[in-house]
């Protein structure tokens, strides 16, 4: 089945979000656990995390302060980080997700995923 897959589909649907200037920055700090600042002053907390069609994930944040909203895009899974996810589930394991320090994959659907980054990882059996 041939279908034009539209782009953007997120964007319209969502109402306007802010992006931030240093996302990847963010992001470490994010899989670190760490407290996250905003650009307004005070932190930023995360009200959701939302798996993406392409297997990237997008975070929605709230400035403390500001109450501003903004939007992260979580970069899709590396060859690596799908081999290590591999790795984990072939030894009997529980598939932890590479970026964040003991947190089990879910299941969406039929993949693999993070349920703090919104990124899939492997297919489901
Ligand atoms: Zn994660």
């Amino acid at each position: 089945m041939t279908s034009l897959h539209s782009d953007g589909g997120v964007a319209a649907e969502s109402d306007r979000r802010l992006t931030l200037p240093d996302e990847d920055a963010l992001l470490r700090l994010y899989y670190d656990g760490g407290r996250l600042p905003s650009p307004a002053g005070g932190s930023l907390v995360v009200l959701g995390v939302r798996p993406e069609d392409d297997g990237s994930g997008s975070l929605l944040l709230e400035c403390t302060s500001s109450s501003l909203r903004y939007k992260i895009s979580v970069p899709k899974a590396t060859r690596s980080e799908r081999k290590k996810v591999r790795t984990l589930i072939d030894e009997g394991g529980d598939p932890k997700c590479p970026r964040h320090q003991g947190e089990i994959l879910v299941r969406i659907r039929h993949d693999l995923a993070c349920s703090s980054c919104g990124v899939r990882y492997a297919k489901a059996k």
